[in-house]
C-alpha cells in the first residue's frame, strides 16, 4: 500500500483526477501555491514554534504549537473543504504516533483569520473511509473524469484534461 500524504487528502476533496495524476507522477506544481506559502509562513511572525515538520515523510505540516496544536497555512478559503480534511488527517496522523494533539488551526493570513478544526469519533471513521477510496484512485489504470468546475482554469493539469 502506498503512504497517503496530506496534499493527496486534500486533493481529494478537490478533483479525484488531480489525486491521480498527482500519484501518477504527473506533477506540474512546481511553479506556485506551495513555495509561495512557504514564503508567507516565513513573512509571518508564528516566534519561535516549530515550522514545517515533515513526519514519516507523509505529512508536512506547517507548524506545531506546543506539541498540541497543528496549523496548516492556506491563502483563500475557497477550497475550505479539503483544507479542512487535510488536517484532520494530520491530527489523526499524530495521535496514532502518541502525539496528544488537541486541535487543528486553518490559518489564512492573507485575510486575518483562522479557523479551529477538530477531528471527532464520527470524523475519523469518515476519514478511515476517505483513506480507502483515495487507495482505490491511486490504483486505477486510467483517471476518473474531467470535473468541468470553475477552477479547472487554474488547474496546473489544464491542459492535460482540456486538449
Ligand atoms: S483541470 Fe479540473 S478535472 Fe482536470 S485535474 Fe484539474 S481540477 Fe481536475
Amino acid at each position: 500500500m502506498k503512504k497517503i500524504t496530506g496534499v493527496m487528502v486534500y486533493y481529494h476533496f478537490i478533483c479525484k483526477r488531480k489525486l491521480w495524476y498527482f500519484n501518477n507522477d504527473l506533477n506540474m506544481e512546481h511553479n506556485s501555491e506551495l513555495v509561495g506559502m512557504g514564503k508567507l509562513i516565513d513573512e509571518n511572525s508564528y516566534g519561535r514554534e516549530k515550522k514545517s515538520i515533515l513526519i514519516d515523510e507523509t505529512i508536512n505540516i506547517d507548524f506545531l504549537k506546543n506539541w498540541k496544536v497543528i496549523h496548516e497555512v492556506k491563502k483563500s478559503r475557497k477550497l475550505d473543504e479539503a483544507g479542512k480534511w487535510q488536517l484532520k488527517y494530520y491530527i489523526w496522523i499524530l495521535r496514532s504516533k502518541g502525539v496528544k494533539i488537541e486541535k487543528g488551526i486553518l490559518d489564512y493570513p492573507l485575510l486575518r483569520k483562522r479557523e479551529e478544526i477538530f477531528l471527532t469519533t464520527s470524523e475519523e471513521e469518515e476519514l478511515m473511509e476517505v483513506l480507502g477510496q483515495i487507495q482505490n484512485i491511486i490504483n486505477m489504470d486510467l483517471p476518473p473524469e474531467v470535473i468541468n468546475k470553475a477552477f479547472c482554469k487554474k488547474c496546473s493539469y489544464c491542459e492535460l484534461c482540456y486538449i
